[in-house]
């Protein structure tokens, strides 16, 4: 065990799902032509003036209170002055001393919640575009709305900061403010890392990793500068405070630039835009209108339907997900059944993103409560799920009265058929009772083939251990 500890904050960018620009009514939509969503206000043209998009402010009130912030009463927007060639302004509107959101958390785990210091708005920068010999620009996403969470330097691992992205994602998926897909830049993931010695209380001297583009990458980044830093120290040398690259293709991260400071950037109040109250209505009619949020619903299934916390996590991780499960548990007895269901065979059938799940809640829960009833197996179970999924149309219940897969519960009936498979095995009763363990497996097998897969395991497992121990 280390004696050093790692200390990360997170700053995550989102785009938010609104239909036009933050001051600008170009279109949001990715994957357009280059340079055809532009006009003069987002190519900052001179003379050109923003006007704040209303929408932008109401998502990102909508996201920090999903993460229990804190709206402003009062806010304004403040300009970030810096060079760069997909900034055409050469300054970014943003805030700086006023953000919107402030003092949120967002839990974790059950012992664990990550503050969140402030969530901001602010408008994107436009994509440059490299090839081997030019550099292309693409203005299209100049002026695409953006929040900024910044974390609380609260996260101590790798695993902590990908629990921290999930459910910050999953958030933001409820409160739909964004589609969060990371491969096209909608979730973008700053990582502020230091080291100390556990136990000591102050904080040590960061690096900043920018604009990293996966969980397992945001993972592998700080399992390395962990690692580097703690090595600097260890050899008697001094972190320096800086920008660095984490490269994918070998998990390093390397120097880019000394960090810059909030005096680079000459932050001052924007002057082309006015600053505004946020009315309490507004931010409480948002809040009306917020879904029950993951943490609520996880309460929910582990009280009302039993499930262990980690499996309410999954299941509550995508809201498409959720409504599915609370749809099948409103349908059976067996909701801890459905779940597992869920878990165990649905989700290897649908994608990572969105949810096009190819078996209805209702047929799910018809499956589950057979199951429940003791009336399937649960390799059967499993069948009837890839059947609907692949297409089937009758109902569980008609499946399985059409194609006879009822369960056979009676241990009488299990006992002849176990006997006889006494009569034609008798090396693998021997090689059983010689102690060769395995051989138990084998004749089961030989009994779940003579009744076509329909043996209740559970009485047969009786059977067995009457019989032959
Ligand atoms: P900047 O905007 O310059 O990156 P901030 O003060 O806004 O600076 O901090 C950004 C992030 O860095 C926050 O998530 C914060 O928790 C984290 N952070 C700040 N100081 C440290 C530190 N010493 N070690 C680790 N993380 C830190
Ligand atoms: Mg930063
Ligand atoms: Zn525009």
């Amino acid at each position: 065990m280390s004696v050093y500890e790692a200390v990360i904050g997170l700053e995550v960018h989102v785009e938010l799902a609104t239909e036009s620009k933050i001051f600008c009514s170009c279109p949001t939509s990715f994957g357009a032509p280059p340079n055809t969503h532009v006009c003069p206000v987002c190519m900052g043209l001179p003379g050109a003036l923003p006007v704040l998009n209303r929408k932008v402010v109401e998502y990102a009130i909508r996201a920090g209170l999903a993460t229990g912030c804190k709206i402003a009463e009062r806010t304004r927007l403040d300009r970030k002055n810096y060079f760069y060639p997909d900034l055409p302004k050469a300054y970014q509107i943003s805030q700086y001393e006023y953000p919107l959101c402030f003092d949120g958390s967002i839990s974790i785990s059950e012992e664990k919640s990550i503050g969140i210091t402030r969530i901001h708005i602010e408008e994107d920068a436009g994509k440059l575009i490299h090839d081997k010999t030019q550099t292309l620009l693409d203005f299209n996403r100049c002026g695409v709305p953006l929040i900024e969470i910044v974390s609380e330097p609260d996260i101590r691992s790798a695993d902590e900061a990908k629990a921290y992205l999930s459910e910050l994602r999953t958030l933001m998926l409820y409160a739909s403010v964004s589609d969060c897909k990371m491969n096209e830049g909608s979730f973008r993931c700053d990582v502020n890392l230091s080291v100390r010695k556990k136990g000591e209380t102050a904080l040590g001297v960061r690096t900043e990793m920018k604009n990293i583009n996966s969980f397992s990458f945001v993972a592998k980044a700080i399992e390395y500068e962990f690692a580097r830093q703690v090595s600097v120290i260890e050899a008697g040398g001094e972190i320096i405070p800086e920008t660095r690259r984490f490269d994918a293709s070998d998990g390093k991260t390397y120097t880019m630039r000394s960090k810059e400071s909030a005096e680079d950037y000459r932050f001052f109040p924007e002057p082309d835009l006015l600053g505004f109250e946020v009315d309490r209505q507004t931010v409480e009619r948002i809040r009306g209108e917020l879904p029950v949020l993951p943490e609520e619903r996880r309460k929910m299934y582990v009280g009302n339907y039993g499930l262990v916390s980690t499996d309410a996590r999954i299941i509550t991780s995508r809201p498409e997900l959720a409504a599915f499960f609370e749809r099948a548990a409103s349908r059976t007895k067996y909701p801890k059944i459905a779940a597992n269901m869920i878990l165990c065979d649905l989700l290897a059938l649908v994608g990572a993103e969105g949810f096009d799940c190819p078996i209805t809640a209702e047929a799910l829960a018809d499956i589950a409560t057979l199951s429940g009833e003791n009336r399937i197996n649960s390799s059967t179970a499993k069948k009837l799920i890839k059947q609907i999924a692949d297409g089937e149309t009758r109902s569980p219940e008609m499946l399985v009265r059409a194609l006879s897969l009822e369960q056979i519960n009676d241990s009488e009936q299990l006992e002849r058929v176990l006997r006889e498979v006494i009569e034609q095995e008798p090396k693998l009763i021997a090689d059983y009772k010689n102690g060769k363990t395995a051989a138990k497996k084998a004749i089961v097998g030989k009994v779940m083939a003579k009744t076509a897969g329909l043996a209740n395991p559970i009485i047969l497992n009786e059977v067995f251990n009457k019989i032959i121990n």
